[in-house]
């Protein structure tokens, strides 16, 4: 049992953190939900909270290239190599095996 340290639930499941395997530098959460609440930074632009890997320029963080763009920070695309703009049909990566052909 562990008492989650974003809201005080005493839960059998809680799960600890590490920030780049320092000691206290995460925490105790019962929930995915917690963690996030407590760790996950905010976009420098839109203040969304990241919880993928986001975009960094420099000591800034933001969830998105255009954030990145927005707040002046040119040169991150979230697209690269089509300079059409896209075709509009993204390749669906599938993990399942069935249908496979190799
Ligand atoms: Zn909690
Ligand atoms: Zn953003």
């Amino acid at each position: 049992m562990a008492i989650c340290d974003m809201c005080g639930n005493d839960y059998p499941r809680s799960m600890t953190i590490t920030i780049g395997g320092e000691k206290n530098s995460g925490g105790v959460f019962d929930s995915f939900e917690c963690a996030i609440a407590a760790l996950a930074p905010r976009c420098g632009h839109c203040r969304c909270r990241i919880i993928g890997h986001g975009v960094e320029s420099g000591c800034n963080i933001f969830c998105c290239a255009h954030c990145a763009r927005a707040a002046g920070h040119d040169g991150l695309v979230d697209q690269a190599g089509h300079t059409d703009g896209g075709s509009g049909q993204w390749k669906v990566f599938d993990d399942s095996r069935e249908g496979v052909v190799e």
